[in-house]
């Protein structure tokens, strides 16, 4: 019912910067043959049309000329431009929260290894594939080029200084972490649920990363509509913030890790928008 609540907007949307409403009548005979690049069809897709027989079309256009169109599903015409408005409309860019951790500094990321290490009675120690996950999560973010250093302290005793401690709490698969504080501080904690030991190594590695990247100020690509989760209802940008990071694209990013849900064939690896989110907020020197 959603989907069709959203589609029925989407064509009111469409429709409604048309001034001649017979368009659906119209002959397209006239079908050329222009390619219609990869990064258009995953926006149109992105907008929930299906894009199976996705034509370009001539259409007459008010000046008396002939303008390039998408004929989507058929009996759908989108110009160019529009599509661009409509996928700026989805907000699937990458954001982060008004703070962030300083930056050229070593973030010590802790496994729980000890009963008085953490607060709270329900966090343990990682499993042995969750500790697996936890390095490759590591060394994902020291393979970007920025500022900030992560390593891996497994003790013994304290140790000060920047830290993020990793534990498993009950819980179904995924995670919870918390955004930096006003000190330049990552969130403190980083949980991964004990219902992920049931998925593979990579989604391991793609919820601790994941949750890593919301401790130095990383939201959600799809904050605003919860999309990969099947939802049309975000989060609050305020008070934590969702500001878009520059250089990051609009329309729907599948391959991204900062996705509000996950599925069972993650990768556990950046995509590419991710990498330049992160290096564009934590610029090395
Ligand atoms: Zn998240």
């Amino acid at each position: 019912m959603k989907k069709l609540t959203y589609l029925l907007s989407v064509c009111f949307l469409i429709f409604s910067c048309e001034k001649d409403e017979s368009i659906i009548e119209e002959d397209f005979s006239s079908i050329d043959t222009e390619e219609i690049s990869k990064d258009e069809i995953a926006k149109i897709a992105s907008l929930n049309f299906n894009t199976s027989d996705l034509e370009m079309v001539d259409y007459p256009n008010s000046e008396g000329g002939l303008e390039k169109m998408f004929l989507i599903e058929g009996d759908i015409l989108m110009s160019r431009s529009r599509l661009e408005e409509l996928s700026n409309e989805k907000l699937t860019k990458q954001y982060r929260t008004y703070n962030l951790v300083d930056n050229n500094v070593k973030i010590y990321i802790i496994p729980r290894n000890a009963p008085d290490f953490l607060g709270g009675t329900d966090r343990v120690a990682l499993t042995s594939k969750q500790r697996s996950a936890l390095t490759r999560a590591v060394a994902n973010l020291n393979a970007l080029d920025i500022g900030l250093t992560f390593e891996i302290y497994d003790g013994p005793g304290l140790i000060s200084g920047r830290q993020i401690k990793v534990s498993q709490r009950p819980g179904a698969a995924g995670g919870i972490a918390g955004f930096p504080d006003s000190n330049g501080n990552p969130f403190r904690n980083v949980d991964i649920f004990s219902g992920s030991e049931s998925y593979s190594l990579n989604v391991n590695e793609h919820i601790l990363t994941h949750e890593i990247c919301h401790a130095i100020g990383l939201r959600h690509t799809d904050w605003n509509t919860r999309q990969s989760c099947g939802y049309n209802n975000g989060e609050s940008a305020n008070p934590e913030g969702a500001v878009h990071i520059p250089g990051t694209p609009t329309g729907y990013d599948s391959s991204s890790l900062m996705k509000a849900c996950f599925g069972s064939s993650e990768s556990g690896n950046f995509g590419y928008y991710d990498k330049v989110a992160i290096e564009y907020l934590y610029p090395s020197n």
